[in-house]
């Protein structure tokens, strides 16, 4: 049963969640005491400590890793 009306977009956005989104995107991090990478969230643009997890531990994002190793790499300025 349903409690409260639900909006076809916030469904729309509740589902999109758990469309698995590509990760293409990788932010490098050179003033690190040791530069490394780490992979950005396609939907919250956070960057990720681990790579191929399920899901983004910022926003829940479910990710899709097919393709990462073709990722654009954010150099740091
Ligand atoms: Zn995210």
């Amino acid at each position: 049963m349903l409690k409260e009306p639900v909006s076809l977009s916030m469904l729309m956005d509740a589902l999109s969640y758990r469309m698995p989104m590509r990760v293409t995107a990788v932010r490098y991090f050179c003033r690190m005491k040791y530069p490394s990478a780490f992979p950005v969230c396609p939907r919250c643009k956070t960057s990720m400590e681990r790579e191929y997890q399920a899901y983004c531990d910022r926003c829940g994002q479910a990710l899709e890793w097919k393709g990462f190793q073709k990722a654009v790499v954010i150099m740091c300025l």
